[in-house]
Parts: C-alpha cells; structure tokens; sequence
C-alpha cells in the first residue's frame, strides 16, 4: 500500500508515514525532513525500507540521516535546497486548494501543474513556479490563454487565492472560447492545423482555393473580427464587397458563424458537407501542402488557372527569373503555369 502511494503521488507518504508508524511524535520533524528526502529522486524505496525495518525511533533517525547524507552527496553543487518551512508551507497550501487539482509536481517541489474547468466543461492547465522564497517572493505562472495572464500576489497570498484568481480569468474567456469552438466543429479549419486555447485565428475554407482568416477578439467575440479574404481576386472581389455592403447587418447577439454566413452571403463548408481534401491543394512550385508549417495563400488571378503557391515558393520561383521585376517589397512576375502576370510580396522575415 506504502509503496504504491510512493509510485502514484510521492506527496502524500510522508503524511502516510506519519500516521502509520509514529502517530503525532515526530509531526514537525518527519515531515521536513521526509520532504528533504522527497525532494531527491531515487531516495524514497530505501527510506521507506528502513522505515518498517526500524523498531524504534532514534534508530530510524539514524538511518534517515545516513541515507539523507549519502543523497546529498550525489547531488550537483549548484543545488540548493530550499528552507524546511517551505515545503511544511507548501503542504499547508496545498491541503486548502486540494490536491485532486495538482496534476503534476517536479522533484524539486518548485513547478505545480493544476488543473482547472470552465463552465463548458473545458479542461485548462495552470503552471506554477514556485520561487525559494516562497511565499514571499511571487511565484511565475502560466496557461495555455489568448491573452496574458495576470495574476495578483502577495507576501500573504496563497495557492488557493491564485487558483481561484485563474478561476476568474478563464471564466471571464469561456465565450471567446465558445465562439471559436463552434467554429471548429462546424467549418473545415485550413490554419492553424491542432488550434490551442491560446490561438485567436482561422482560417476558414471557403471553396476551393478560397479562404477567409477571421481574428476573433478575446475581450469581444461576439463582435465582427478582423477579417481577410484569401484567394484568386474573381472569386474574392465579390465576398469582399458582400462584406463591406453587408457588415452593418452583424448582430452579437447570434452566433459568430451565423453572422459571418449572412454578411458574406455563403455557406461555409463543413465535415458534414465536404471532405477536407477539397480544400488542402498543394502549391504548384513544391507539390506538397504544408512547406515549414504555412499552407499555400498565394492563387493564381487567371480564372482558368487559380493554381494555388506558397508565398515563399512563388516569391523565390519569380525573383531568379530575368522576366520579374521587384518594386519595393513586391515581385511582379509570370505565374509558372498561365504565364499571366502574378505579383507576390517579400517573405516576412525570420526572426
Ligand atoms: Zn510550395
Ligand atoms: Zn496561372
């Protein structure tokens, strides 16, 4: 039973340890040095043999400090233990908040993974770094978010206050989230390929060759988001104007994707309608889809052609030929299939 606590959640032996073998004697004592202990991997199948091997109690201090000695000894000079009362404090914070909410802590007791819920149900990862100076010195925290995260702390501030404060925060992000979720489900989503919590943009397929990259707001998303229409200009120029004729129509009181339907005036295609092979044609210079994670934006304008580049690809096809010319950041040049002029714009540099 020890053991399998030890492999399962290590936190929780030496509050086993305590009520199992020396009920309330050695509270103070057991628990900081067993957390030294906890702290160095590798340690806890030996102390936990010596444990049922001892009989008495200065015996088993004995052998706690022997192996306590021998753990230190392999570890790197740079490593510097944080005091007792850091982790006593630690144990304290984390039996308020629970600990069914710590989804994974490191050896050295400083990163906490919680976990946390919204109100739809989904399923959020709060990273803590704990400082030495606990919990003095304020901890650095993180999550998968469209927006940065900001959480307040004090010298008397406590994990339980944190996690309640990202709470908040996740809540107040649920509708952004919802918006993008339907999005998601109910569209073919061209870019970004695996979406995280943390991206505000789609690209939506729209036809073949067309797309529309919508930049949904996380303080406002029911409102219009940015919008920019993406293919051949005799299939774009009308969804273009159908926006701009039809954009005083947005209602934020129904769906984003209703809106964005009824001011285009289009269906978008969906899993329901249309496979996702329709929409992933690959670009014509390289013959694949993907080339360093970006997908062809780049279409040729001739209707009887359409045939879809990568910026990068087309960019570096046109400025080698003697044919191109370059104005400012933009290459005019021939489209390698039609010959019919094509322009591209530089590559975004590379930082
Ligand atoms: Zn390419
Ligand atoms: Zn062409």
């Amino acid at each position: 039973m020890a053991s399998m606590l030890v492999k399962d959640n290590p936190i929780l032996l030496p509050l086993n340890v305590e009520k199992t073998v020396y009920d309330g004697f050695i509270t103070v004592q057991v628990r900081e040095l067993s957390l030294y202990y906890l702290a160095i991997q590798g340690c806890l199948f030996s102390l936990l043999q010596r444990l049922h091997q001892s009989t008495d109690l200065v015996g088993f201090i004995l052998e706690l400090k022997t192996v306590l000695e021998v753990c230190l000894k392999k570890l790197p000079k740079c490593y510097s233990i944080p005091p007792p009362q850091y982790y006593s404090q630690l144990i304290l914070e984390m039996e308020t908040l629970g600990w069914d909410k710590l989804l994974f802590i490191d050896t050295q007791f400083q990163i906490l993974r919680m976990k946390a819920e919204d109100s739809s149900g989904r399923q959020h990862i709060l990273t803590i770094n704990l400082k030495s100076k606990h919990p003095a010195e304020a901890p650095e925290c993180s999550a998968d978010l469209p927006v940065p995260l900001l959480l307040k702390w004090t010298p008397q501030s406590s994990l339980n206050q944190l996690y309640s404060q990202f709470l908040l925060v996740i809540e107040a992000l649920t509708e952004f989230w919802d918006v993008l979720d339907e999005i998601d489900a109910k569209t073919w989503i061209l870019e970004p390929e695996k979406p995280n919590l943390s991206d505000t943009m789609r690209r939506i397929a729209i036809a073949n060759n067309v797309s529309i990259k919508v930049e949904v707001d996380p303080q406002h998303p029911k409102m219009l988001p940015e919008c920019c229409l993406l293919g051949a200009e005799h299939v774009v120029t009308p969804l273009r104007n159908n926006l701009n004729a039809n954009m005083h129509l947005w209602n934020p009181d129904s769906g984003v994707l209703q809106n964005l339907q009824d001011v285009l005036e289009i269906e978008f295609p969906s899993p329901a309608t249309h496979e996702k092979s329709m929409f992933s044609v690959e670009c014509g210079i390289c013959y694949s889809y993907r080339f360093e994670a970006a997908i062809p934006d780049q279409v040729c304008n001739d209707p009887r052609c359409s045939q879809p580049f990568h910026q990068v690809c087309l960019y570096e096809w046109l400025r080698v030929l003697p044919a191109s010319r370059q104005s400012f950041n933009t290459v005019f040049g021939e489209c390698p299939y039609c010959s019919k002029p094509i322009t591209v714009k530089t590559a975004a540099q590379k930082s």
